[in-house]
């Protein structure tokens, strides 16, 4: 790989240097001391970055589709039934986990582009007098639809409906990078992994569990062992692990935690709100249209882009990486061929986003679509500058 062009698939995410640096490191021993001073900060920043007092956090050597089975198979048992909504490929394989491990999944079937049918979920849990739903999935944002949905909303359902279940949240692609709020919105499990708002290589499943999560692991019957919390919470109180920890992910998970919160969260989540902005007003430049169906749906840290009827979006894809050598995320399950996706999420600056529309500008015209070379990228231009205005302004 010679190429310095930045990535534009939604995780994993552009590395920083500071971080390669840090993963980079010798072999100590994960044993000693040497290795607690990595880890309890590591697991103290995240539970900064998750906004939480309460919750324990718990890294695996796994990716965000291990933090979905410690999430299940640590407080649940065979035949519970939780509640879910599809609405994309993401919500769908937490799902299709659930099922495997024979749980009872009650879910709504969600249109492509939308978002948690929040008041759907409060009539199921009204009706579900018995208290039967043990748990609440919600994929805070669908990577591939670029659908951020309403967390705090789902908390609301099932506060108004008066019923106990657990709620748990993948964050994999807004934790870290839009606001998330553990404590606040009642999330009892939170899951994420190192490669996309922690901008880190994959390997780490990330997750944290409320105090109630931490409550319903004894009496939860689904088999687990290497994934079992209650053997890493063993593990960290002796500055150590059950097996072979990660090590130079969790010293890079440590920095990351650390650059994210010197930038500040609030300035993270302002900054991908700015690109995620710019980047739209290139696709409306484009006459193009989003997958999500509406601005309070549009998500900060990917934007699937429709292309036109007939259209394969996959020739996109490819032709940007063959031609141009640059990577854009494909269409994945009912929207594969629809859509391109543009992650802008993680080690993401206005000068890297604005270099991405001109490629995808290039792509299309090579491609034949109709397409004027820098209507994008002048409606990013100008939309950073001035919202970069505006925040001088404000600091001013
Ligand atoms: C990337 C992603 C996952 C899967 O994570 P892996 O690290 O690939 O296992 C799950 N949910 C969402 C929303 C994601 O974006």
């Amino acid at each position: 790989m010679t190429s310095q062009n930045p990535i534009f698939i939604p995780g994993p995410t552009n590395i920083p240097e500071d971080l390669r640096k840090a993963v980079d490191m010798p072999t100590i021993d994960h044993r000693s001391p040497v290795f607690g001073r990595m880890l309890h900060p590591a697991l103290d920043g995240v539970k900064k970055v998750l906004k939480t007092s309460r919750a324990q956090v718990f890294l695996f050597p796994s990716t965000g589709t291990g933090g979905w089975e410690t999430a299940i198979t640590n407080t649940l048992s065979p035949g519970d039934k939780v509640l879910a909504a599809r609405n994309g490929m993401f919500s769908h394989r937490w799902i299709d986990m659930c099922q495997r491990h024979r749980l009872d999944v009650a879910f709504v079937e969600t249109p492509w582009g939308e978002g948690i049918p929040a008041e759907r979920f409060e009539e199921f849990l009204r009706a579900d007098k018995g208290h039967e739903i043990r748990a609440v999935l919600a994929t805070h944002n669908e990577t591939a639809t670029g659908v951020k949905s309403d967390i705090a909303a789902v908390r609301r359902a099932l506060d108004a409906a008066g019923h106990p279940a657990m709620l748990f949240v993948d964050g994999v692609s807004s934790i870290g990078s839009m606001d998330f709020r553990m404590d606040e919105w009642g999330v009892d499990i939170a899951v994420t992994g190192s490669q996309k708002g922690f901008m880190l290589p994959p390997g780490l499943a990330i997750v944290g569990f409320s105090e109630k999560a931490m409550a319903a692991v004894e009496d939860a019957k689904l088999p687990r062992t290497f994934f079992d919390i209650r053997d890493m919470a063993t593990g960290y109180a002796r500055n150590g692990y059950p097996y072979t920890p990660p090590v130079g992910l969790i010293n890079g998970l440590n920095i990351a935690c650390e650059r994210l919160l010197s930038e500040g969260l609030e300035h993270v989540f302002a900054r991908h709100h700015r690109i995620a902005s710019g980047i739209r007003a290139a696709v409306e430049a484009w006459g193009l249209k989003l997958c999500a169906a509406r601005p309070e749906l549009y998500s900060d840290t990917v934007s699937a882009i429709r292309m036109p009827e007939g259209f394969d979006a996959n020739r996109f894809v490819s032709h940007a990486l063959e031609t141009y050598d640059m990577a854009f995320g494909t269409g994945l399950g009912e929207v594969a061929g629809k859509v391109f996706r543009i992650g802008h999420l993680g080690s993401m600056t206005d000068a890297m986003a604005l270099s991405g529309i001109s490629v995808a500008e290039m792509v299309m015209a090579d491609l034949g679509l109709p397409i004027r070379l820098g209507s994008g990228v002048a409606a990013a231009q100008e939309h950073y500058r001035q919202s970069t205005v505006t925040a001088l302004r404000k600091a001013a």
